[in-house]
């Protein structure tokens, strides 16, 4: 089913959530998170899951296997990410029909790491011994999809609510630099967005404003579904943090701070931190419908409690003729 269908289908003022998962590197780790996944979608009931695609194609085979275990083992609507640089364009048509062979029919469409060429970033086009020159940008990777595959997929793209920055652009780029590439990679065919994850809720309140009344209507009903990262421990978030250029606002640092030395206090501060950031994102969600997006990283406990105490978990949906044997009257007995 496509991820959009679902979310229009879903009551006015409804709120939902994705969970994302990488896949294991280890025969081990599959079995071990297929269990959990089991556990996660019966408990958890996410409106989908996405899979992670490593950068060139690095994990291509293991994706799509746990892309399968996902949608056919598990029933579950999944969402593969799919990047398009430093990849043959047989790997990206290969995804795609396997994604189709699988019944998949949802797609995050993304560059991926540039080119790490010192011509690319002097010179901020591709080298000439590059392979691929098909695609450039992940806008490159929305239109061929369209083009191969009309609208059998339903396509979502990435966006940075505080800017983005990479090996092509070694100085941060502000959303203002973003947003004329944001609005014609949306234009291209684009279903929803998917932002990076950050903790900032007033950067993120400004980036959703910016979006929703940008000149171009490019944003107007879009599904924009804010990416967050449940707090593991406090040295994965300053690594993510930096990585991702999230700003960490000192009030939240502070109390992270100040238990940083015991882990279960840090994701218990964590959660605390988490459900704030949803209880803020559902406060100023408008008449609209508000998602979120977790980034997992594969892990069960965490997440599991944000969901609970922002009752963001729908109720499970009940067989109509169970129901009526379990609320019929005993008149037989
Ligand atoms: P693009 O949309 O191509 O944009 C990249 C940058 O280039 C932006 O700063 C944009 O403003 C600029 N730009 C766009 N077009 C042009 C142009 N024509 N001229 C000049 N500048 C331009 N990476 C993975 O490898 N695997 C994953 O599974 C993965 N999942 C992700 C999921 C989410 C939700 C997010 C937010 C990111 C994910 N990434 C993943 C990371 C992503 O691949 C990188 O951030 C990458 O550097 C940019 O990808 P993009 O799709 O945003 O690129």
């Amino acid at each position: 089913e496509k991820v959009t269908d679902k979310i229009k289908a879903l009551p006015d003022g409804a709120n939902y959530f994705s969970l994302e998962f990488f896949p294991p590197k280890t025969s081990m780790g599959f079995a071990n998170l297929q269990t959990r996944l089991e556990r996660m979608s019966q408990a958890l009931r996410p409106l989908f899951v996405t899979v992670t695609w490593g950068a060139g194609g690095s994990t291509a085979t293991k994706s799509l296997e746990l892309a399968e275990i996902c949608q056919r083992q598990l029933g579950l609507t999944t969402c593969l990410h799919l990047t398009c640089t430093n990849m043959s364009r047989s790997l990206i048509d290969e995804a795609l029909e396997q994604a189709k062979v699988l019944g998949m029919r949802n797609i995050l469409a993304l560059r991926g790491d540039a080119p790490r060429s010192k011509e690319y970033r002097e010179e901020g086009q591709l080298p000439e011994e590059d392979s691929n020159n098909d695609f450039t940008w992940a806008i490159d990777l929305v239109r061929y999809i369209r083009r191969q595959y009309g609208d059998y997929f339903c396509i979502g793209v990435a966006a940075y609510p505080e800017g983005h920055s990479d090996e092509s652009h070694p100085e941060h780029q502000s959303l203002e630099h973003d947003l004329p590439y944001l609005v014609e990679k949306t234009k291209a065919g684009v279903d929803f967005i998917m932002t990076q994850l950050f903790f900032d809720v007033e950067a993120y309140d400004k980036f959703e404003k910016v979006l929703r009344d940008h000149e171009s209507g490019a944003f107007k009903t879009i599904p924009i579904i804010p990416g967050l990262l449940p707090i593991q421990s406090y040295q994965i978030l300053r690594r993510v943090t930096k990585l991702s250029h999230a700003k960490l606002p000192a009030d939240m640092l502070a109390r992270l701070d100040a238990v940083k030395g015991d882990d279960e206090l840090v994701k218990q501060v964590g959660v605390k931190v988490l459900d704030e950031v949803v209880e803020h994102l559902k406060r100023n969600a408008g008449p609209g419908k508000r998602g979120f997006h977790f980034y997992t990283l594969n892990l069960e406990k965490v997440v599991s409690h944000i969901l609970e105490d922002c009752h963001l978990i729908p109720q499970p949906l009940v067989d109509e003729d169970e129901e009526a044997i379990e609320t019929t009257p005993a008149i037989n007995i």
